[in-house]
């Protein structure tokens, strides 16, 4: 009979099944978020907000795996954009209800 040693002790940190480029994830600009498929099926997902707060793992919400994401600052640049055309668009309706907004200009 063979033995197995791979099996995980419990109780140990997850540990971290692949390491996958950010431009290799889906990017879920709705969500400022990005996937990439589990072999669970699932999809582990890492948000701007935490790859900016330094959090490069993103984690699987059916099963215990993760991932760690390797990314470059220009790699996040577009869903910055993203980020920012959704904030003002968020201080446009706001502007449209209270009127005491301030508006940038924006450089093209
Ligand atoms: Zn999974």
């Amino acid at each position: 009979m063979p033995l197995t040693n791979d099996i995980p002790a419990p109780g140990l940190p997850p540990t971290i099944y692949d390491h996958i480029e950010l431009l290799d994830c889906t990017p879920h600009p709705d969500k400022l978020a990005w996937t990439y498929p589990c072999p669970c099926g699932d999809l582990f997902t890492i948000t701007l907000q935490e790859l900016q707060h330094g959090t490069e793992i993103a984690t699987c919400p059916s099963c215990s795996l993760v991932i760690q994401i390797i990314w470059e600052e220009e790699d996040i640049d577009e869903m910055k954009e993203e980020q920012k055309a959704q904030e003002m668009e968020r201080q446009e309706k706001s502007n449209m209800v209270d009127g005491n907004g301030t508006r940038e200009e924006i450089c093209a």
